[in-house]
C-alpha cells in the first residue's frame, strides 16, 4: 500500500451544518484521511461564535458517526487563531498530522495556502445548497424562532438542544444587540 493521502478541512463550524457534512463526504471520496480542523477555538459565547471548541468537537464527531463515516477516516483537531497570517499555515502544521491538500472555499485560507503552502496544494469544494446551508442562516433561524433543524444533521440539532444552545444564542443577542 502506498503512502496515505491526507487532507485538511478547516472551519469555525458555528454550528456544523449539512453543507459542512456534504463537503466532508465529497472530500473523503478523493483522499484517504481528512483532518477536520476547528478554527477560532478561543471564541465562544458571541453572536457569531456561540459555541465552544469542545461543543463543536462533540457536534462534528457525533454527526460524522451518525452519517456512518468510519472513525479511522478523520481526525478532529482544535486550532487557535494567531495574530500573524503569514505564519498561520506553519502554526496549523504544528498541530496536525502531515497533510498535502487544503480543502477550502474561504478566501483567506486559500490565499495563505497558495502563498505559504509549500508542499500543500489548494482544492476548492463545491457549495451544497449555499442559500440555506450556512451557519449564519442557522443562527438567524434559531434567533427568529424559525425552522433551523432541517439545516443541520440530526445529531447536531440534538446537541444544540442538549447544551441549551437556543437560549444561549437568544440571550447573547439580547445583551449584544443584533449583529447579523
Ligand atoms: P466556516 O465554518 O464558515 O466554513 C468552513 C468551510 O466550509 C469553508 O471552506 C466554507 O467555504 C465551507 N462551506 C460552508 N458552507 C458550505 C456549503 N453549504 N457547501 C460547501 N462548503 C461549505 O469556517 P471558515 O470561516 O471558513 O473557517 C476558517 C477558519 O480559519 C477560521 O476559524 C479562521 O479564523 C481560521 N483562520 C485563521 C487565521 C489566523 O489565525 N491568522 C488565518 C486564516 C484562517
Amino acid at each position: 500500500m502506498g503512502r496515505l493521502k491526507r487532507g485538511l478541512y478547516i472551519g469555525r463550524f458555528q454550528p456544523f451544518h449539512n453543507g459542512h457534512l456534504e463537503a466532508i463526504k465529497y472530500v473523503l471520496e478523493n483522499i484517504d484521511e481528512l483532518i477536520i480542523a476547528i478554527g477560532s477555538i478561543q471564541d465562544s459565547h458571541e453572536i457569531k461564535n456561540p459555541f465552544t471548541a469542545g461543543e463543536r468537537h462533540y457536534m462534528i464527531q457525533s454527526a460524522l458517526l451518525e452519517a456512518e463515516i468510519p472513525h479511522d477516516k478523520f481526525y478532529i483537531i482544535s486550532i487557535p487563531d494567531i495574530d500573524r497570517n503569514a505564519v498561520w499555515l506553519a502554526h496549523v502544521r504544528t498541530l496536525c498530522p502531515p497533510f498535502e491538500i487544503v480543502y477550502s472555499n474561504n478566501p483567506l485560507v486559500a490565499r495563505l495556502t497558495k502563498e505559504y503552502g509549500e508542499t500543500a496544494q489548494l482544492s476548492t469544494i463545491p457549495f451544497f445548497n449555499r442559500m440555506q446551508y450556512t451557519a449564519t442562516e442557522v443562527r438567524r433561524r434559531i434567533l427568529e424562532g424559525e425552522n433551523w433543524e432541517d439545516l443541520v444533521p440530526p445529531a447536531v440539532a440534538n446537541i444544540i438542544k442538549e447544551i441549551n444552545g437556543i437560549k444561549r444564542i437568544r440571550d447573547i443577542d439580547a445583551s449584544e444587540g443584533d449583529l447579523f
